[in-house]
């Protein structure tokens, strides 16, 4: 490999290239099938994700955001409500609870992992809790026995932001098996990723999928030209539930090479730079490869020297987000500490040892 050659953060193309043949033969069944929205397609990836998952049910929509926002509202929360969401998420966590009309209340993350803190979402239970939102961040599983303690104690709804965790275990769990419901993503650059936009709601609760699988499709009865409920438009693409199917075949080989990929970082990275830690009964899946750094504009700087891809998850914590700042009470060290500090690095199936061990180079300050 050439050594100057550019790495990028995240190179799809490497990854989609491995099963271009399949993919080209998913476009051009889907095209003959003459069916575009649902459909068998849909049908067979529902089937084959929701077992990939251990879970009973799944339900293709549109992304990743509506799945949270489907699962908000058909457990019936809007307003009046609080729904308990870690600070250090993306940013559609939040906005699905307020889009269902609910308030978020944001709570720290543990220091190690950056994950929602189970006695942090204890304290803030209150009279309006309804739900926790428990955010698989990274790749990895957040808690699951202390978390669902917490919420069989108060009688809440867990559910699952599994957006970055497609194939995460914790305690031999897979991620969308532990909660009420799960909300996937397939963003292309999710471990499981569309070619386009996609997502979907995984859960073995089967009157909750029935309502949200009615309410995305316009909530259509049995007879279909009869609205029993407002519904809404959010549904999963044919071609991309197609290239989905080809994608999820090979989803577990993807995240052994990012698994083998951050362990390789935990090996050669400096002290100066250190990965979030993992969990001991949890197996993540590395959707990124963060690090914290003391001096981030230092590394920054010698990333781009050596032309060396890098992200930010998250910079700006949810509650000190213009969006979300009226929701803020108080301040959560932990997320603001850590949002100076980290730092991702490249990490995507088919990256090289070589790129691996150039990044780890740049940053202990050898050569680029
Ligand atoms: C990507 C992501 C989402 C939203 O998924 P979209 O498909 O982009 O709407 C939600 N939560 C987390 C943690 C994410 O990373």
């Amino acid at each position: 490999m050439n050594p100057t050659a550019r790495i990028p953060f995240l190179d799809l193309t490497r990854a989609n290239a491995a099963v271009r043949e399949q993919l080209d033969e998913a476009w051009r069944r889907t095209l003959e099938s003459g069916r575009f929205v649902g459909g068998a397609e849909v049908a067979a990836f529902e089937a084959d994700f929701a077992g990939h998952c251990g879970a009973a049910h799944c339900v293709g929509v549109a992304n990743g955001t509506d799945a949270l926002e489907l699962v908000l509202d058909g457990l019936g929360i809007g307003p009046g409500d609080e729904v308990i969401v870690p600070a250090n998420t993306f940013v559609a966590t939040a906005e699905a609870v307020c889009r269902v009309g609910a308030r978020p209340r944001f709570v720290d993350v543990l220091p190690d992992t950056l994950l929602i803190d189970p006695a942090a979402v204890e304290a803030a239970v209150g009279p309006s809790t309804a739900a926790v939102v428990g955010v698989h961040l990274f790749g990895q599983m957040v808690e699951v026995d202390a978390l669902a303690s917490v919420t069989a104690r108060y009688g809440l709804a867990l559910v699952e932001d599994a957006a970055q965790a497609h194939g995460a275990r914790f305690d031999a769990r897979r991620a969308g098996s532990v909660g009420v419901a799960a909300a996937f993503s397939f963003y292309p650059g999710k471990n499981l990723g569309a070619l386009g936009d996609g997502g979907a709601v995984v859960s073995s609760n089967p009157d909750l999928v029935d309502r949200i699988r009615r309410v995305a499709d316009h909530g259509r009865s049995d007879d279909r030209h009869r609205h029993d409920t407002v519904g809404r438009n959010s549904r999963l693409d044919a071609v991309q539930a197609a290239f989905l199917g080809v994608k999820l075949a090979g989803l577990d080989e993807a995240n052994r090479q990012r698994i083998d990929a951050m362990a390789q970082y935990r090996c050669e990275l400096p002290d100066a730079a250190s990965p979030v830690a993992t969990h001991r009964l949890a197996e993540p899946v590395h959707h990124l490869a963060v690090v914290q750094v003391r001096d981030r504009q230092a590394v920054t700087r010698a990333l781009d020297a050596a032309g060396i891809g890098w992200g930010l998850h998250y910079p700006v914590p949810c509650h000190r987000q213009p969006a979300f700042a009226r929701y803020a009470d108080g301040s959560l060290p932990v997320v603001e500490a850590a949002a100076d500090r980290i730092l991702s690095l490249p990490l995507f199936p088919g990256i090289t040892k070589s790129e691996v061990r150039r990044v780890c180079d740049v940053i202990r300050g050898g050569p680029g």
